[in-house]
Order: structure tokens, then sequence, then C-alpha cells
């Protein structure tokens, strides 16, 4: 016998998402097809496969495994050996084994996959309009688990008896629905229901899904019951609509996203790039924030003055029925109100959007937990997150070392946590703002949610320095060791996680509002360091916030503190300005107290309200809706061919080793002269933008390190990013931006992580 001949046996591991994906099925038809003999097991830390059979078809094995696996399959590492030949002949899927740690990625919730839509769309199909269809490559996950192991009984589908037809998929190894836990067909799955106002069913299955087309496309308000919470949608052409939705939410002008039926459908809406489509049409189906077409569809109230869309495509069957039932495009926000945490179950939704919602298309699968849509973007080459949930949570930010169990409690506004597992940070889902009650109980959900389902038993908690925070509070109350982790710095540590490098670098780290090691409201901040530790290197001048939080709400009170600053009471006479002209003559005695006695005046060197203030003073927002508002009109109305700047000076602090200040105030009495001069505010804004790109150059280059980590809340501003991006980039520098977790305080967790845990390893 020649070698060529001679049996051989190869053992091959693989980690990572490998469960639940249809990764055994797969193995098995590929062992089939090369005529291999041997067996696959899933184990705690991902798949052991052990095959047999002639020495090059083994080689293509292996080969082919990681060549051809299923496109939502991720492997982190994989090993191969020889080992002894057995001579058992057939392949078999051995049953699983329930030892060792836990580390096996729970999957997010995937979009449908092309073959369930095919199947959904055939009127041959036994699964012909059937509104919950997946498979192993596609459907509900993180939102239905209850418990590990990913096995049916510890789903919401468990109250569901598969039928002898979904029995035999789900028990052939060859079929596409193998161990698929969520399978279900019309015959004995979920199904749906269509509620009046008041909560009454008036319609079951198709009846009901037609119910709901035939009310969008006269234009009610219908909350939809989907993935991992409630939808209200409209019609996204109808002015009329919307403007329905927004005073009954209430929503008066913060964007809504819209979901199209499908990429076709999207192009219409939006311009798209290659990456932007892959995006959209990816297994994790996010919003995302596109630049508007000339001919959409869409209604300017679901954007207004902007001039980017948020989109998505039909992510479920539901979806895909309900979008093509219609016809046309339909918003798609969260079914709750303000920043409260999305509704997950009939009951609440009916409690919570009564008098909002006309009417509601249900089912009686449970969702285990809420689970938002997830939004990205398209920034400097690659498809960035803004929002990280749906799609994305749970799977884990791995980084290159092992870490300490942590967990991490994240910010005060659109708050997410994180815990620590080996080397994996498993980032939650996108939670909100720790204002309502009914966040933080989301919150205490979501971390119980976490240590039940990843056993874990943290050794610290990390959290914001802000004493009067709720995350700091409900850390105090736990028992544990604390590492409170300064905000900015958070920022500065969550770009180096992101990007896995170790540093050092600077940090800029740009936001509304964080509370800095001095006491004073930060936000405009250089912050040289790593992990372990940073030092204030630079920050914006400071000024008075009068009034506290009711300056993030009315930017004209930023404007009158910068005027404040240069001209003293003078500034309340400046009648030609529109801050200072919007304001009664009572407010303005109030805000100048404010000021002269430093009352109810914090002092800030944040960036976000200098947006604010530049905002004010060109006159385009003096109350906003929502934070951001003012920033967003100013990016939003910039020209962008206008390239030069306003002189924003970096200036020596008061003693050699104080940090660089960078002096804002010959920036605003340029913007002052050019709107004296009338000029036009998107030369204004466009030299605004281009002076603090330059000047953050300007401090980088005084620092001299190679990396700068662009972090915080303001570099969601598209202008100011590649503004920025760019100077530092011709001056040499190495620029960090965020890619898998938010720039703004959505990834204020996995910092305070990997902060904390530097801080651990050099007190060891
Ligand atoms: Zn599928
Ligand atoms: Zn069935
Ligand atoms: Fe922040």
């Amino acid at each position: 016998m020649t070698e060529i001949d001679s049996p051989a046996r190869m053992r091959i591991e693989v980690r990572g998402s490998v469960q639940g994906v249809g990764f055994r099925p797969f193995a098995y038809r590929l062992a089939d097809e090369l005529r291999l003999s041997g067996w696959i097991v899933n184990d705690n830390r991902g798949v052991a496969i052990e095959v047999e059979g002639e020495r090059a078809r083994v080689e293509e094995f292996a080969l082919r495994l990681a060549r051809e696996k299923p496109a939502i399959a991720t492997i982190a590492a994989m090993t191969t050996a020889w080992c002894p030949p057995t001579g058992i002949p057939g392949f078999e899927i051995r049953k699983s084994q329930e030892t060792g740690a836990k580390t096996v990625p729970i999957l997010p919730d995937l979009a449908t996959c092309p073959a369930c839509l095919c199947e959904v769309l055939d009127p041959a199909d036994r699964r012909h309009r059937y509104p919950f269809a997946n498979c192993t490559h596609c459907g509900p996950r993180f939102s239905i688990v209850r418990a590990l192991p990913y096995d049916r009984p510890n789903t919401t589908m468990a109250r569901f008896a598969m039928c002898p037809a979904c029995r035999r998929e789900y028990e052939d190894p060859r079929d596409r629905r193998f161990h698929a836990q969520p399978i279900a067909c019309a015959v004995c799955g979920p199904s749906l229901s269509y509620l009046d106002a008041s909560g009454k069913e008036t319609a079951r299955r198709d009846e009901a899904l037609a119910e709901a087309v035939a009310r969008l496309t006269r234009g009610e308000v219908i909350a939809v019951k989907g993935i991992g919470g409630f939808h209200l949608m409209v019609d996204a052409r109808s002015g009329e609509a919307v403007a329905k939705l927004r005073t009954r939410k209430p929503r008066r002008e913060k964007p809504l996203a819209v979901m199209a039926a499908d990429l076709r459908q999207a192009r219409e809406l939006c311009v798209l790039n290659a990456q932007e489509e892959a995006a959209l049409a990816s297994p994790e189906a996010p919003i995302l924030l596109a630049r508007r077409g000339d001919r959409c569809a869409v209604h300017p109230t679901v954007a207004p003055s902007n001039p980017y869309l948020g989109v998505m495509l039909a992510y479920t069957p539901l979806h895909h029925l309900l979008l093509r039932g219609c016809g046309f495009p339909l918003v798609a926000t969260s079914g709750n109100l303000a920043e409260e945490p999305i509704c997950t179950s009939e009951d609440e939704a009916v409690r919570r959007l009564a008098g909002i919602a006309d009417g509601y298309l249900i089912h009686d699968r449970p969702i285990a937990r809420h689970v938002d849509d997830s939004i990205v973007w398209f920034l400097d080459g690659d498809v960035r997150v803004l929002r990280r949930a749906r799609g994305f949570a749970p799977r884990p930010v791995s980084c290159g070392h092992e870490l300490p169990s942590i967990l991490a409690v994240g910010a005060h506004l659109k708050n997410a946590v994180a815990l620590s597992a080996g080397r994996d940070v498993f980032v939650s889902q996108h939670i909100g703002d720790m204002e309502a009650v009914e966040s933080t109980l989301a919150f205490e959900r979501v971390i119980d949610d976490f240590l039940r389902l990843y056993e874990a038993r943290p050794v610290a908690i990390a959290h914001d320095l802000h004493p009067d925070y709720f995350t700091t509070r409900w850390a105090r109350g736990q028992g544990l060791p604390l590492i409170g982790v300064q905000h900015h710095h958070a920022h500065l540590a969550s770009c180096l996680a992101d990007n896995d490098v170790a540093g050092p670098a600077l940090g800029v780290t740009w936001d509304g509002t964080g509370l800095g090691l001095d006491g004073s409201v930060w936000g405009g901040e250089f912050l040289k360091g790593e992990a372990s530790s940073s030092e204030r290197v630079a920050h914006l001048r400071t000024f008075r916030l009068p009034g506290g939080d009711a300056a993030v709400r009315e930017p004209r009170r930023s404007a009158v503190s910068l005027l404040w600053e240069l001209f003293g009471d003078g500034a309340f006479e400046r009648e030609d300005l529109e801050p200072v002209r919007s304001l009664s003559s009572a407010d303005r005695r109030v805000l100048a107290v404010m000021l002269d006695r430093g009352v109810s005046a914090p002092v800030t060197s944040s960036a976000g309200r200098l947006f604010d203030g530049v905002a004010s003073l060109t006159g385009l927002t003096q109350v906003s809706a929502f934070e951001g508002q003012a920033a967003m009109a100013l990016e939003f109305v910039a020209d962008e061919s206008v390239r030069d700047a306003y002189p924003l000076p970096v200036t020596r602090g008061a003693t050699d080793d104080a940090p660089l200040v960078v002096d804002w105030r010959p920036l605003v009495l340029a913007v002052l002269d050019d709107v004296a001069r009338k000029t036009p505010a998107p030369s204004i804004s466009a030299r605004f933008h281009q002076a603090l790109a330059e000047a953050i150059a300007a401090v980088a280059r005084e620092i001299g390190l190679e990396h700068v980590a662009l972090s915080g809340g303001c570099f969601q501003n598209r202008l100011l990013t590649a503004r920025t991006v760019a100077a530092l980039r011709s001056a040499g520098h190495h620029v960090l931006l965020h890619r898998r977790v938010p720039p703004g305080d959505g990834g204020i967790a996995l910092g305070q992580i990997a902060a904390a845990a530097a801080r651990l390893k050099t007190e060891l």
C-alpha cells in the first residue's frame, strides 16, 4: 500500500461562533461528499471533529471546512492534528458535551436568509407566507434564549411542540434546519394576531397581517411585534401619518428610521456604495445612516433638515410580508416613549403605547430580552457601529489578552453594560438613558441576565466617577470591590481596546458631559496615556453652563456664556445676536446673576456645548428638542467646499506642567464678525469645523505621539471626523476610530473594563 492509499485520521478543533449556525450539518455534508468517516461534536468552546479516509481527501476536508463554512459562522481559531485511524465506518453527529467553562458565544438574532425567504414567497412550499420561518442560518437567537446551552427547551420556543414534518427536518443532519432551535411552521409554530386600539383581538394569522397592511395604507400608526421588541410603524411617504406618530409619541424632530422591503427599494431612497449595500443585506441587518437620494420617496419630516436617512431592510419573514403587502417603505421606530427601553410584551405594549398606536400586530412567541435595532455608518472606508444591539449583541469584542472577570456599568446616557470573561468582553445591547425608571429596571435586568447566562462571578465593578449617576449608586450597593474610571479616560481606553492597540496614544475625547477629575464638567479633552492611566495634556478653554442641564436643552445659554466670557455684562446688550434676542429680559437677568456669581453655572470645557454655542450664534438652533440637535444642524448646513478656518490657538497653561488650552475666544470673535457681515451659515459652519480639526492636529503635534484616538459623541459628526482625520494623517499620525463599539457613551463600558483590568494588573 502506498501512503496515498492508506487511511489517515485528523482531529480538528474549531473555536468561534460555530454553534447554532448550521456548522455540524455542513461538516456532515462535506464528510459525506468526500466519503470520510468520523464524528463531530459541539463542546463548550466550539466544535471538535475527527475525520478518517484517504489522506488527500482528509486534507481537502480541513481546507474546505474553513473556506466553505456557513456565512454566519466565524472561526476564531482552528487546530489540526493527525491521529491513529480507527477503521470505524460512517460519520455521526455526537451529542453535545456539557463540561468546562461556558465560553461558547450565544449568537445574535440574524436576518432571514435567502433560502428561507424563497420558501416564504413560494406558493408551493409548506412555509408559504409563514411569518416565523427560520433555519440554522437565520432567525431569532439572543432574543429567545432563556438559559444555556442553547437548546429548544431553554428558549421561548419551548411552549411550541414540533409537528412531525418539523421534527423530521430538525433531526435530519442533511437538512438546513438540523437542530434549528426556533424551527416552526404554520401547523406547530407561533402565529399572528391583530389587536385593535383597545387591545381586543379582531383578526388572526393572514387576516391579521392583511388588517395591518390595510391600516398602514390608510395612514394609521401600527405597533408591530418583531424580534427584540415592538416597532411603531407608519407609511414613510405620508407627511400626515408621520405627523400623527410624532405628536403622539412625542418625538418632535429626532430622525426616525425607515424599513425598506429589499435592496432595490433601499436604493430608491438612499445613495449606497457597495460596502453600505453589503451592510444592509448582512445577517446583522442594521439601520444604516446613508445619504438620502434625490428622488427619495420618504417624507422630509421623517428626518427633518437631515441629508442622511436611517434605513434598514426587512429582517424577519413577518417584515418581508408586511413590506411587500404595503408596497411602500415604512417608518419603523422603537415602540417606546422617548428614551425608555423598547416594549417587549403584548400587555406592556397595549399599556405603554395606548394613545399612540391605532392597532397592534402581535404574535405568541415571547421575547426573552429587549434588543433594539443596531445603527451603523460608513466612515473612512469601513462600516462602523453607532448603536450596538440586534445582530451584534451579545457577540463579544475580543481583546488580545486574558482579562479578569469585571462588570462595567457604563455611563448615564445611551447606557450599555459589559462583562469580561477570558479574552472576551461581552458588551450588552443598547439599554437607554438612565433617566426613566423603566430604563433603570432594564439596566438591572440586563446585568442579571448577563451574570446568569455566563455564570460569571465578577471580581470587581467598574463605574463612572460621577457619584450621582444611577449606575454608580447601583454599583455601590453590590458589595464588590469598585473601580471608578473617569469618563473621558474610559472613552480613550475604549477606543484603544476597540482597535486592539495598547498605546500610549493621544486620546481626543470630545463629548457633551462627563465629570472631570477636578470636579468640573469635562468634554473637550486631550488625554495622553493608555488603559491603565492617562494624563490631561490639553483641553478647551472653559466657560460656564448657566442652569447646568438646562444648558443642554437650550444652546442659546452656551452662546450667552461664551459672549459673557468675552464681554462681561455687555453680552446681554448684543441685541444684534439671535441667542440674546430670543431671551426675555427676565431670562437675561437670571442668566446674568448665574454667570456673575457662578451659581448654578458649573465650569465646563465641553466641546458639545461649544458646538451648541456656535450653532446658536449662527442663528440655527436656540432651543433643541434632543441633545445633539444643534451640533447636527451646524454639521448638516456646512458648505464642504469652504476649506479655510477660524483662528483657534493652542496656548500654554498657567504653569509649565499645566495642560495646554485650546482658546476659543479668537474663534468666537471671528464668528461674530462673520455674523455681522451676514456671511451665510454654511461658510461659518465649515470654518468652525476646519478650525477644530486644525487645533486637534496642532495639539497632536505638541504632544508628539504617533497614535491619536478619536472618541466621544462629537465624533459622530461626520464632517468633524473626516476633517480631523485628514489633518492628523497629513501630519503623519496614525488615527484610531471606533469600529465595533460606538464612539459615544454606548462604548464607555468597554473602556471601563479595559481600564479596570489594567489597573488590577498593575496593583498585583
Ligand atoms: Zn434561513
Ligand atoms: Zn411544524
Ligand atoms: Fe461621553
